[in-house]
């Protein structure tokens, strides 16, 4: 199986299509928000750090981020394949992962990108809040999420496109959850046929 990207805004259901994936072709899963939530609940060195970026909804420094991210790898069941979930979030980031998987004779494979309406995105996160208690989904840090998307994160929507891996699924095209999945699965049944 290649190596997906999932990307997206706050809310677009990286987390939740990602799920729906590794359930269907068995890979592995790297979400660097459970990954930073693990590390705070634990009460670590690195949950401190992060803590105080996620409160405020900005994105914890890249160099940090890249080491996590590095050190998650290495610890994957090889072959596999892996989707990254939340990462990477900047050009920087991305850049990072394409050396970081070459030096270790792999490529990035696929990027999947979830385009959604922002007034849809904004009532799944408040919904999220009451349902999940997430510290940041309430709507002071939910407006900085989205900010710092728009400046940080969607610029890489396109150097992905310059790398020849960007698939675009739109919420206008697919308006249901499963819709959305069966246009996700039609296209990674081909790609990895
Ligand atoms: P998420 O669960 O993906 O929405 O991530 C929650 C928060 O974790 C983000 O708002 C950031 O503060 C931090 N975070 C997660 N992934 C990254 C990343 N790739 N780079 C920097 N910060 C991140």
């Amino acid at each position: 199986m290649k190596n997906i990207i999932i990307f997206g805004a706050p809310g677009s259901g990286k987390g939740t299509y990602s799920d729906e994936i590794v359930k269907r072709y068995g890979m592995s899963h790297i979400s660097t928000g459970d990954v930073l939530r693990g590390e705070i609940k634990e009460g670590s060195e690195l949950g401190k750090i992060a803590q105080g970026y996620i409160d405020k909804g900005q994105l914890i420094p890249d160099e940090l981020m890249i080491s996590i991210l590095a050190k998650v790898y290495d610890e994957q069941p090889a072959g596999k394949g892996v989707i990254f979930d939340g990462f990477p979030r900047t050009i920087a980031q991305a850049e990072a992962l394409k050396q970081m998987l070459a030096e270790r004779g792999h490529d990035m494979g696929v990027m999947i990108e979830l385009v959604v309406d922002e007034d849809i995105l904004l009532a799944r996160l408040l919904n999220r809040a009451i349902e999940q208690g997430r510290a940041d989904d309430n709507e002071a840090t939910i407006k900085a999420r989205f900010e710092v998307y728009h400046k940080q994160t969607a610029p890489l929507a396109e150097w992905f496109g310059q790398q020849g891996i960007r698939h675009t699924f739109l919420w206008s095209e697919n308006p249901s959850k499963e819709a959305m999945l069966e246009a996700i699965y039609d296209f990674l049944d081909k790609e990895n046929a």
